[in-house]
This record gives C-alpha cells, structure tokens and sequence, in this order.
C-alpha cells in the first residue's frame, strides 16, 4: 500500500510550494487509497519552532489536507517529530558502524580545515580525505579512550553509479566520487538532515518520496544510506519550481506567498487546492476547475510536468470566483450581504435595495472581499473624474454635457423614475427617445448615457443599475445624485 509523506521543517509559515507538495502528496494517497504521513524535520534547534509547527499545521487543516499519522494524531511508527527520534539515529548509526558503512571520524576542526586548503590548492573537490576511514581497530579505541570527541561518517562506495528513476525527471545518475564521506552523527550527538531523511522514509515505510526538485542533490546521500540499511528504495518524484510570471524563482516580493496570507484574503480553500493542483500537474485535458473529490480521483504522478509552474495570481482570483459561483447565489449573496453589513456599507443586509446591489456585484465576484470595493463604486456617482479621463474625452468633445443635461431634466420630472418603473422596454424607449431628440444613437448614445446615468463607463447593466438605485429608498449615501 501507498505510505507518502509530507515533510516541513518549521521554520516559518506554510508556503505555497510547500503546500503544493503536501497536495500532491495527500492527492497520491487519496488517489491509491494509501496513508499520508505528516512528518515534522526539527533537526535545526535554532530555526525550528512549536509555533510554526502549529502555525503549518492550521493552514494544511484549512486546505482540508488531513493526515492518517502526525505528531498531534499519532501513528504506528512515531514519534513524527525528528527531534524526538534521537535515539533511534543513534541506534541505526551505530549498526551502520559495526557493519562497516560508517566509522568514527576525530578529525579536529583545524584538521577539516587544513584538508580544505590542502585540496583547493590541488584544484581537488573538498570532500573528505582523513585518515579515519581507514583506521584499525585498535586505533579508533586507542582515540576513544583519550576521550577525543568524534563523530560518525559514512563510508561512501568507491567510483560507483548511483542511479534512480525518478518519475518525472526520468534517469538521474550520480557517480559516488562526486561525494566524501560525510558526517551522520555530529560529536554532539546530533544526526544530520539527510541521515534523518533516509531512516525516517526506511522505518516510516514510505514508498513514494514525492518533493521539491532542490531536494534531488540529497537524494544521492538518501539512497547510499537505505542501500548501506538494505531497505528498499522508495519511488522519488522530484516536482519542479514555482516560478513568479517574470520567470523569477517566486519570493515575497512577488506579494503573498504564504497559504495563511490567502485565508486572509478571503481565498476559499477549494479554490487554492484546485490552483495549487494545477501548479505542475494537469488531467490532461481543458479543464481547469476541479472539485477536490474530482481532484483526488484523477490525480497521478505520470501527469506532473517537468517544466516549472508559474504562479499566476490572476488565475487564482479567477478560479476562485468559478469557485465561488458553484456554491450557488443565494450563498454568494449571504456571503457578500454579511461583509457589506460589517462593513457598514448596508444597514440592513435584507433591504429590496442591498439586495439587488449584492445580487449585482455579485455576478462577476472573484473574491467576497472585492465586494467592498464594488460595493462602494457602484454608491459613488464619480461623474467628474470619469469626465476629466482621458476614456472619457471623445464624448466630453461631442457634447457629452447636452446628455447629462437630458437626464438631469428627466430625473427633475420623473419621466426618468417612469421608464425604470416601466421595465426593460420602457426605459430603453426613454433613452431611444432622447437619442432621437439629440440626433445620437450607437455608441454615441450609450455610452454618454451611462456616464450620465451611474457616473462611471464601466458596470453592470444601466437599467439594472437604475433599478436598484429607485429601491433606494434612504439607503444611498448623499452624494448620489444627478447633478
Ligand atoms: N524538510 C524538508 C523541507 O522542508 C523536506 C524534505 C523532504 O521532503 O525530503 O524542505
């Protein structure tokens, strides 16, 4: 059965590459019916912390990406924090060391660093060449008995071809001579990342490593230790970078980067699992919005692209309002009606008015918080900035004020609350009728008498605009008036 694994370290929030490996992670186990494993990589004492921990574990939850083991549910092979299996490196580095794939290096500090200078003058790769790999028995315990502090390295095989087949990159091969002996166990006592990794992964029972491209040159040092272990080797799938669209590696100044920053934003969680799905991977068809249960049905490794995904942040918005719409609206409009009533845009939320507004910003919503903005541009009359624009000065040249004079005579009379009150026909009548008067039609005519009428050349339907303003009734801030 499947056992796949996501793997944070916690040193800060939950981005989203690291989000996008925890999907397709949890996608490949829904998928296969296998186990999705959340493992905590707290090696680093000084960066990692219990509040990033907690704060990533919040944001995998609002993602809906839940795991069968963790450390805060448990499992049959915890713990799931790196920092509580101390014991367990220890033990599996010394039955390296007593099977001859590791050994106890006392190399000093000025040692290493005399062998750095030694080999950079000899134009040779720094990598180890100290007299502990070969020392004898008697030797090492001489050392040991000296009380020298000393550390465990692995015994990397000689001018051997490491190979994998990685899923989406295909055949990856190393030469082992690229690789010193390195260190598993420092003097203090404490294990390296790789080491941990690979025993992890081995006692974790993982059979699919699927991360991040910049962990494949670890990978060598994983598959020389499960090989020293003689445990199977687990299939890797090394997903390519998120790229920002200036095809720049994605990084804070690109904006939000972070899952958490998006649930501020008022993103749903549907919506980001389906973006983030669709970062590097594809059904193979069109399509592009998928329903999470559509998602973990069709997703497989064999369809992840081995070329980078850029992050485009229009997209998402645009996702999310197709999100938002498949939730019906009558819930898109309780959603959009509570935020205009905190936001005291609306007194009451339940108004023929509020609503008619709601139910006309709502149509092309892609974020509920947008419905602020919206909200405000459609109760504000802008009509002298619209003119002093520069969209604006071909009518402004033609006349555009024999329009604005029209309507303001037609609201003085009522003719213009007439033909709203009279519906579709009757108040394109009117608006054909002064057409007529003025000797305009087309475009000549619509637009003059949009900005007329709304202050604006952009929005929604005129009539509908205009039908929503007569329910008014009190509710429209001052400042809305044909003037
Ligand atoms: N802890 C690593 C990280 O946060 C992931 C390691 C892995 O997936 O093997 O990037």
């Amino acid at each position: 059965p499947v056992r796949v694994r996501f793997a944070p370290s916690p040193t800060g929030n939950l981005h989203v590459g690291g989000a996008r490996t925890a999907l397709f992670n949890w996608l490949y186990a829904k998928k296969t019916g296998g186990k999705f494993i959340l493992r905590v990589e707290d090696t680093d004492e000084a960066r990692s912390t219990r509040a990033s921990e907690d704060a990533m574990i919040r944001d995998l939850k609002w993602l809906g990406l839940n795991w069968d083991e963790g450390p805060d549910v448990g499992g049959p092979f915890g713990p799931y924090r790196q920092s509580e299996r101390t014991a367990i490196y220890k033990q599996y580095a010394e039955q390296l060391v007593n099977e001859g794939h590791a050994y106890p290096c006392f190399c000093t500090d000025e040692e290493l660093e005399q062998m750095k200078k030694d080999a950079e003058e000899k134009k040779l790769p720094p990598i180890y060449r100290g007299k502990w790999a070969s020392a004898s028995k008697e030797e090492v315990e001489a050392m040991k008995a000296t009380g020298a502090s000393y550390c465990y390295r692995f015994r990397v095989p000689k001018s051997q071809n490491v190979t994998i087949q990685d899923t989406i990159r295909g055949e990856v091969t190393w030469s082992s001579d690229t690789l010193g002996d390195f260190v598993l166990l420092r003097s203090s006592g404490l294990p390296v990342y790789n080491f941990c990794v690979a025993i992890d992964d081995c006692l974790m029972g993982i059979t699919h490593v699927i991360r991040a491209e910049e962990h494949l040159p670890n990978t060598l040092r994983q598959v020389l230790i499960y090989d020293a272990l003689k445990f199977p080797r687990p299939i890797f799938a090394h997903v390519s970078l998120i790229l920002a669209p200036d095809k720049s590696k994605l990084s804070k100044r690109h904006g939000a980067t972070s899952v958490g920053e998006f649930q501020t934003q008022g993103f749903l969680a549907p919506a980001m699992v389906n973006f983030l799905a669709l970062l590097g991977w594809n059904d193979g068809t069109e399509q592009e919005i998928f329903s999470v249960p559509e998602l973990s049905d069709r997703f497989n490794l064999e369809r992840i692209t081995k070329s980078p995904a850029v992050f485009d942040k229009v997209k998402l918005s645009w996702m999310n309002g197709q999100h938002l719409r498949s939730m019906g609206e009558e819930k898109v409009m309780s959603m959009v009606a509570a935020k205009a009533v905190e936001l005291g845009l609306f007194k009451d939320a339940e108004s023929p008015f509020a609503k008619a507004v709601v139910k006309l910003i709502g149509v092309n919503l892609e974020l509920v918080a947008d419905a602020e903005v919206l909200i405000r541009n459609f109760l504000a009359y802008p009509l002298e900035e619209t003119l002093s624009s520069e969209d604006a000065k071909p009518f402004v040249e033609d006349n555009l004020r024999e329009v604005i004079e029209a309507v303001v005579a037609a609201a003085d009379s009522g003719e213009l609350e007439t033909s709203v009150k009279g519906g579709h026909d009757a108040f394109k009548a009117w608006i054909n009728g002064v057409g007529k008067a003025q000797k305009r039609k087309g475009k000549r005519l619509f637009m003059p008498m949009r900005i007329a009428l709304t202050g604006r050349m952009q929005g929604s339907e005129v009539g509908e605009q205009m039908e929503a303003l007569l329910m008014a009734d009190g509710q429209v801030p001052e400042g809305v008036q044909f003037t």
